[in-house]
């Protein structure tokens, strides 16, 4: 594959542009550089100077089928020109079809789907209908969380980016969720990590008051925050315990959900079934923004009779709908959700555990499917990271010197603290995962060398 055109002068037009007036997620305007972007194509993007980039991110991992898959991109254009838009108190075909797919792929009886027009929408209105459904106030999540940048989400985010919004919801009691690599309860194993992990849950609810607690809101496996895959028994113990104390259990699947970890939801892979899940990003691989919540039956039977009070105007909007419809069929057809199991156990699970025997700078790695986190440390007796911990926004020499080297070789890296994640599209193909890899392991050389 070539790139359509190279354009430098495009290229520096749009970006001139682009300084000039678009006002960026999560950065200090003036030290950012954003890269034009010309055109995406499968797995890779490239630039307007023609450079060709393998795309190790899927955007904001949200493109699971890759970049302009054909079906998709018709598909959206048939309902452009069908019924583009249409207010959501009616029933619409694309709607009602997206949502008939989603159910039938949740686990359990998570049969409701009520759409957004993204996660931190779906975790806003996965809290309300705990707390509606409850009538009680308060909302648990993990210290080392991602849940989305609007207000409860943005509250029940554990890391450091919540800092600026504190206080902003009341109620958000944060506990921590096992991770052994940094265990906090300083456990040795698996099992004892599991057991800290759930007593401590548990005595948190009880000193908040069960009775005052709605939800709490879990990643199945925690994406943005470092992908900590839960050892065996946690969420089937978080269920017992939301169950003894009459609590919504919430499997935030924003990232996990649709393929990524290697089924339909990661909570099919930990045998676990929540009673709200969220979902988005992969429900349409992103192409049209699109979010939701899947609604247990019970918690459905609260609002037959009285109203839900909560909406948007663009809920279930008919091409994002059609854009899911499509994603959907694509992923079975192609058989997209075994793929990206069989690139885990074959591919970029093998390939980033040799990589960690190889190259000093990499403390662990960890994940399934095509969701893996590889852990830079300076040190790997210590587990030192390769940045100083919590360090949002400080200067972050040695893994900018990484990221760059990565780029340069023509893989985009997802780079956050001292981690590089590997989240390709779930329909990377072997040989493009194995390319991304070598390019990888030619990077951390630059990583080696600050150990
Ligand atoms: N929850 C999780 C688990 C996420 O990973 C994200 C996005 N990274 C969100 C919620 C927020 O989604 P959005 O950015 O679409 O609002």
């Amino acid at each position: 594959m070539t790139p359509p055109f190279a354009d430098p002068e495009t290229g520096a037009a749009v970006k001139a542009a682009d300084r000039a007036h678009v006002f960026h997620s999560w950065s200090a305007q003036g030290l950012i550089d954003p890269l034009p972007v010309a055109g995406a194509e499968g797995a890779y993007f490239w630039d307007y100077d023609g450079n060709r980039y393998l795309d190790f991110t899927s955007g904001l991992v949200f493109t699971n089928i890759g970049y302009q898959h054909p079906v998709v991109v018709a598909a959206i254009q048939e309902q452009a020109a069908k019924l583009v838009t249409f207010a959501p108190a009616f029933a619409l075909e694309a709607r009602s079809e997206a949502a008939r797919l989603i159910a039938e792929r949740t686990p359990g009886d998570l049969d409701k789907i009520f759409f957004t027009n993204g996660g931190a929408e779906a975790v806003e209105n996965a809290v309300r209908l705990a707390r509606l459904h409850t009538g009680r106030p308060k909302v648990l999540s993990a210290y080392r969380s991602y849940h989305g940048a609007t207000s409860a989400a943005i509250n029940l985010t554990g890391d450091p980016r919540r800092w600026p919004s504190d206080s902003g919801s009341a109620g958000v009691v944060h506990f921590w969720a096992p991770f052994l690599y940094r265990s906090p309860f300083h456990s040795e194993t698996e099992e004892q990590e599991r057991d800290r992990a759930l007593q401590h849950l548990e005595d948190t609810i009880v000193f908040e008051g069960p009775q005052t607690v709605a939800a709490i809101v879990l990643e199945t496996v925690p994406g943005t925050a470092g992908i900590m895959v839960p050892p065996p028994g946690y969420l089937a113990g978080v269920r017992e315990i939301c169950d003894r104390y009459g609590i919504v259990f919430v499997l935030d699947e924003v990232m996990a959900g649709f393929g990524r970890t290697g089924s339909w939801f990661a909570a099919e892979r930990f045998d676990v079934i929540p009673d709200l899940l969220t979902f988005a990003k992969g429900v349409n691989s992103g192409y049209v923004p699109l979010g939701g919540v899947a609604i247990s039956e019970e918690i459905a039977a609260t609002f037959a009779t009285r109203p839900y009070p909560g909406g948007l105007t663009y809920s279930g909007h008919p091409l994002a709908c059609a854009a899911a419809v499509a994603t959907i069929r694509v992923m079975e057809d192609e058989g997209v959700v075994e793929h990206a199991a069989a690139l885990g156990e074959k591919v970029i699970g093998p390939g980033v555990r040799e990589l960690a025997e190889r190259h000093p700078s990499v403390g662990e790695v960890r994940g399934l499917g095509a969701f893996w986190a590889v852990e830079l440390v300076r040190d790997r007796e210590t587990r030192e990271p390769l940045v100083p911990y919590n360090a949002a926004g400080e200067a972050n020499a040695p893994m900018a010197a990484f990221a760059a080297a990565c780029k340069k070789s023509g893989l985009w890296p997802f780079v956050n603290m001292n981690r590089t994640h590997v989240v390709p599209a779930c329909n990377i193909t072997e040989a493009e995962a194995k390319e991304g890899l070598a390019l990888l392991d030619a990077a951390l050389a630059v990583a080696d060398e600050h150990t």
